[in-house]
């Protein structure tokens, strides 16, 4: 939909964003690149936008200048009332941010989970209040938006709060909802007895609303109360509208028509950059590559492998879990170690048996393969440059950024033909050299030998093909500017929606 020139001369809508990660606060996954890129466009295009996420333990407070805003602060849930503070700090492009401080809640180790991976029980109370305590804060501080922006399960109870507790509110009674879907596989299902707590309403607990199988479904909720709805790319959004991509939630999200749709994630070009970054050792472009090799010498120096530039670099960063396809790699790279002239690097964390791994390999293969497990952002920028290759090979992939950073850095994408990665990567072409990757389609472990063999062999038998990819993959555009502008226009369908919607639910109420 594109906007009428009414819309666009007309004031920009407030936006409030609620999410459970944000870079450079807390990040797991891509969720935080996202949301903090966004956000940063939508600032630029004049919106104003404020962010709500929590306080948690590994925030510093003092690195971020944040100052006290609300102390305390009250959140009523639903059957108990909860006391917080609130920080205000400033955010990549200026974007205010708000940090929830619940000591309880938000004050241990780790996002989601503890350092054995196991998820925190208390997960729907934690993000139930979160969800709560933004709606709350716009009321203590005033904040009238006309959009209120969720992301993932986490906050996905949002959109129905804002119709089941604030209808009638003068702040926001009027807010319409989006929420943004950028994994369906994690929906944060849970036992129906946090429902009081919740305070969602037992009759609200039907399937069409976000009981599934006599649990509260999270993302559920979001999905059928949400004005709009969105996903990371537009291959994504059909393949979980399939019985085998949704996770269950394909009737659903096939019930909102053209109020779902998917938008493929951009790159934020401050923070992803070969030009200008600054944890790399030399700085590169597409018209000047020479900087690249000096990346490939730290990149081969910090993980330990020879230092050989003419040996090929294939590495990989991502969260260890089955989704990314690690169980795959796990089953082909000895194969390809011991058969190709190849060097991995893999920087990862995640499931245990994943860890040891990846994490034993350069023992056994001393000098080819490198590996660092843990959450490291300098050693990911070293990788994005320093390596010939990425390898991506997920079972799905909503959207993916990690390909588009590589692309950026002229490090050529190797990856299975999956949601967003099949979006973002363009199959290359042996006869014409055109092409910016490698996609395969099978989840095989010859389909990936193979294709990483295509790989290799066209890097030592065919550099000038290799160059005019590199060339064309780092020109291409994955700026948020024209992405941000379709956020805006799922802004003003989710207007229009929640006006209908209060029209028909008028009488409902009165
Ligand atoms: P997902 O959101 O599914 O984890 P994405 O590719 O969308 O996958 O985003 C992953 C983001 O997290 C990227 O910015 C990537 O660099 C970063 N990342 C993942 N694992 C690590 C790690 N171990 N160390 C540093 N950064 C990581």
């Amino acid at each position: 939909m594109h906007l009428t020139a009414q819309a666009q001369t007309k004031a920009k809508p407030n936006i409030l964003v609620v999410t459970s990660e944000l870079y450079p606060f807390a990040k797991v996954g891509g969720l935080a690149d996202v949301v903090s890129a966004l956000c940063s466009a939508l600032r630029s295009f004049g919106h104003d936008v404020r962010i709500v996420m929590p306080r948690y333990a590994g925030i510093d407070l003092k690195q971020y200048d944040a100052r006290i805003s609300l102390e305390p602060m009250g959140v009523w849930m639903g059957n108990v009332e909860e006391w917080c503070s609130v920080y205000r700090a400033s955010g990549e492009g200026g974007v205010p941010v708000y940090l929830i401080e619940h000591q309880l809640y938000f004050n241990r180790e780790g996002l989601y989970h503890d350092t054995a991976m196991h998820d925190y029980d208390d997960n729907p109370r934690r993000f139930g209040f979160l969800s709560r305590a933004a709606l709350q804060l716009c009321k203590d501080i005033g904040f009238k938006p006309a959009i209120v922006h969720a992301h993932d399960w986490q906050t996905a109870l949002v959109p129905a709060y804002l119709k089941l507790w604030h209808w009638n509110d003068r702040l926001l009674g009027s807010a319409a909802s989006v929420l943004t879907i950028h994994n369906v596989a994690y929906q944060g299902v849970y036992p129906k007895s946090h429902l009081p707590y919740l305070g969602l309403g037992w009759h609200n607990f039907t399937s069409d609303k976000f009981e599934s199988y006599d649990r509260i479904n999270f993302l559920k909720s979001g999905i059928n109360y949400a004005d709009c709805i969105t996903t990371v790319s537009p291959n994504y959004a059909r393949e979980i509208t399939t019985p085998f991509g949704g996770f269950g939630l394909a009737p659903f999200l096939s019930a909102r028509g053209s109020c779902f749709k998917g938008i493929i994630n951009g790159i934020d070009y401050s923070v992803w950059n070969p030009q200008t970054d600054p944890l790399i050792a030399a700085r590169f472009s597409a018209d000047s590559l020479d900087g690249k090799k000096a990346c490939k010498r730290q990149l081969q120096e910090l993980f330990d492998i020879r230092p050989d530039e003419n040996i090929a670099l294939i590495g990989m960063i991502g969260r260890f879990v089955a989704q990314k396809g690690f169980e795959l790699i796990a089953r082909t790279i000895e194969r390809i170690v011991q058969n190709m002239m190849v060097q991995f690097v893999i920087l990862g964390s995640g499931e245990h048996h994943f860890e040891s791994y990846f994490g034993d390999l350069p023992r056994r293969y001393s000098g080819r393969v490198g590996s660092f497990i843990g959450f490291d952002n300098k050693r990911a920028h070293v990788i994005e440059a320093g390596c010939d290759f990425y390898l991506m090979p997920s079972l799905f992939e909503p959207c993916g950024l990690t390909q588009m950073y590589s692309q950026r850095y002229g490090t050529i994408p190797i990856v299975r033909a999956t949601g967003g990665l099949d979006d973002t990567v363009e199959q290359y072409n042996e006869t014409t050299g055109e092409g910016t990757g490698f996609k395969f389609r099978d989840p095989t472990e010859d389909a990936l030998y193979y294709t990483i063999g295509w790989a290799i062999s066209t890097w030592y038998d065919r550099p000038h093909h290799i160059r005019s990819m590199v060339q064309k993959a780092m020109k291409q555009d994955f700026s948020w500017q024209h992405r941000a502008h379709e956020y805006e226009s799922m802004y003003y369908q989710a207007v229009t929606r929640k006006k209908k919607w209060d029209e028909n639910h008028r009488s409902y109420y009165w």
